[in-house]
């Protein structure tokens, strides 16, 4: 069975899209940490970032990179955070996610956002890319 992401990615569940290319594609992540919280994910289904080929890996983290400068143009904020969980979802992923404080990378506390405020935010940072 395809994963939720596979999912998103083939256009099947909607997403907030930011970017795509031939082997990646980044979204607002639906339950965000912070304002312009984003996954980056390979669009080839792997479980384990570490599993990767190195190709995907690097090109993965170079991906990210891009989509991290975008969202520190867009989000008031001293850094974009950067982590690697998968427990809840096991389709390999990088989250970017912009930080003022330790707080903000806890997965416990999350801010809600409107419809509206998730598809502004999502044209921001694709402006800016
Ligand atoms: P992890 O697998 O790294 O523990 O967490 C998965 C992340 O994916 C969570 O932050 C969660 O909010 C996000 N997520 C799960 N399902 C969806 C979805 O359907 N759409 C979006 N945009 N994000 C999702």
């Amino acid at each position: 069975m395809s994963s939720i992401f596979t999912k998103i990615i083939n256009g099947e569940i909607p997403c907030y899209k930011i970017a795509e290319d031939d082997n990646f594609f980044a979204f607002l992540d639906i339950n965000p940490n912070t304002k312009g919280h984003t996954l980056c994910v390979p669009k080839k289904e792997v479980d384990k970032l570490f599993d990767l080929d190195d190709e995907l890996y690097l090109g993965l983290m170079q991906f990210s990179k891009k989509i991290a400068a975008a969202i520190k143009k867009t989000v008031p904020c001293d850094r974009i955070g950067m982590t690697i969980i998968g427990l809840e979802v096991p389709h390999a992923h990088v989250h970017l996610i912009p930080l003022n404080t330790m707080d903000d990378m806890r997965f416990h506390k999350k801010v809600a956002m409107s419809t509206a405020e998730f598809e502004a935010l999502a044209e921001s940072i694709k402006a800016n890319l």
